[in-house]
């Protein structure tokens, strides 16, 4: 029998997030941090580079799968400690995060929105702000990686509108997803800001999944 709604309501904080056995203070034991991916080869979307430190691949690729498929709301807090190491150890500055939106009827079907979570996490860790109104989905789009690569583009297209707040066009945006291949959500996403307005945008996701190869299939 699975303990599911157990498993929801007591996950332990000071227990790896991702062996579920060490010790931890940070959700994530040093052995289980040693096997992700990372990765430096950041995506550029116009003037906007996309950050994305870790390969969609091993625990990362699990838990961003459970965390926006299986109710693993809590994985929000290993992410955001992940992304608040490579913010800090990059330097970056940024006024405001922005997560990307889920249409409203995907929002009341799944009931959460995974980079809602992962932004109010990271917001608290950096002390940085967090914006859920100046974006929004007004496309009911498919899920992308049900998607064939050149029909990506056209489903998200003019997917978001975005409203220009005065107090807010000068800040430096950083838009976050929690999943990038090849980038065609994050553009939408930049465009709409940039188009009322916004000057200052770039992008940070978890994880950056490399677009599969047709070549590739069967190895
Ligand atoms: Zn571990």
């Amino acid at each position: 029998m699975e303990f599911k709604l157990l498993d929801l309501l007591f996950q332990p904080d000071n227990i790896c997030l991702c062996c579920k056995q060490e010790e931890t203070r940070d959700y994530i034991c040093k052995s289980c941090a040693e096997t992700l991916e990372t990765i430096e080869d950041f995506k550029v979307i116009g003037d906007s580079t996309c950050y994305s430190p870790y390969l969609y691949s091993g625990h990362i690729k699990r838990m961003i799968s459970e965390f926006k498929f299986r109710e693993k709301r809590y994985y929000g807090k290993v992410f955001a400690k992940l992304l608040e190491d490579f913010y800090r150890k990059n330097g970056l500055d940024y006024d405001l995060l922005v997560p990307i939106p889920l249409h409203r009827k995907k929002l009341l079907k799944r009931g959460y929105n995974q980079c809602d979570i992962l932004c109010d996490f990271l917001g608290e860790r950096l002390n940085i702000p967090v914006n859920k109104e100046i974006l929004i989905k007004i496309k009911e789009t498919k899920d992308q990686h049900l998607l064939s690569s050149s029909k990506r583009r056209t489903n998200v297209n003019y997917a978001f509108k975005a409203i220009g707040k005065k107090g807010l066009l000068n800040k430096r945006i950083l838009l976050v997803d929690d999943l990038i291949t090849f980038g065609y959500t994050l553009e939408e996403g930049v465009r709409a800001l940039k188009d009322v307005g916004y000057r200052e945008i770039d992008c940070l996701v978890i994880g950056k999944a490399r677009p599969e190869s047709p070549l590739k299939k069967g190895r």
